[in-house]
């Protein structure tokens, strides 16, 4: 299994890390994928990429710290991106549910970020929350190929967009507690479909609640193997097949 998409670089992990990297590596857990949400979150994800050989880091500034980012934080991303276990450019994307930072703002940093990806040929990882249509639009005016819908909480609409674009659509816990996203994941192409905890946050059942944690990809597993009506182990060769190829560098 591939958890692809795990912030252990929270401060919720600060007193237990090593526990919870034991406990995912006891489920079959083979690569975890840590994407940064600001600058000091994406060092962070590097430093433990560099300890451990299972996991991956990403580097980007969140939609809600849009507006946080210094001056030179694009070069400081693209100095990051040349570290060989930086795997993608993100998370980066809109967020208007909750508008911590100003929307032209996070426009701005998005495109940035996109414009970034693009020129070092290394996928975007977009957070999307009541943004389809300016993501879209974002997307298409810098020309983005390659990349993932994380947490995937959008429209049939945007889906479509998504995978006739060559982007991928991840899912999360959610999918476990809740049959909104099922359609979408029934006609989207089997090949387009990837798994994450975005643990801390989205506890997948049955342990809503608790802190959720890379193990617990599993429950995301299951749920996708009874959604494809598939045995579980196909349908961890799918993902993880569809996870290596949204993110080359860790396909080794
Ligand atoms: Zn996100
Ligand atoms: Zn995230």
């Amino acid at each position: 299994m591939i958890d692809s998409h795990a912030h252990i670089n929270a401060p919720q992990f600060r007193d237990d890390l090593e526990a919870v990297i034991r406990r995912a590596i006891a489920v079959g857990i083979e690569k975890i994928i840590v994407p940064g949400y600001d600058l000091p979150t994406s060092l962070r994800a590097m430093e433990l990429a560099k300890k451990h050989d299972l996991i991956f880091a990403t580097a980007g500034i969140h939609p809600h710290d849009a507006s946080k980012s210094p001056k030179n934080y694009l070069n400081l991303l693209e100095q990051y991106a040349t570290d060989e276990k930086v795997v993608a450019i993100g998370e980066s994307g809109l967020d208007f549910f909750r508008n911590l930072s100003e929307k032209n703002v996070q426009i701005m940093r998005f495109s940035e970020q996109l414009e970034l990806a693009k020129s070092l040929n290394l996928p975007i990882i977009i957070h999307n929350r009541n943004a389809d249509d300016d993501t879209i639009e974002t997307v298409e005016n810098i020309g983005n190929t390659h990349g993932v819908l994380h947490c995937f909480s959008g429209s049939q609409r945007l889906a479509d967009w998504a995978i006739e674009r060559g982007f991928f659509l991840s899912f999360t816990g959610i999918i476990t507690f809740s049959d909104e996203h099922h359609g979408i994941i029934r006609n989207a192409p089997k090949d387009k479909i990837c798994i994450e905890t975005d643990c801390p946050w989205l506890t997948p059942a049955p342990h809503r609640g608790k802190r959720n944690e890379p193990e617990n990809v599993k429950f995301v597993l299951e749920k996708l193997a009874e959604i494809w009506e598939m045995p579980v182990e196909e349908t961890d060769i799918m993902a993880t097949f569809n996870t290596e190829r949204l993110f080359p560098k860790i396909a080794k």
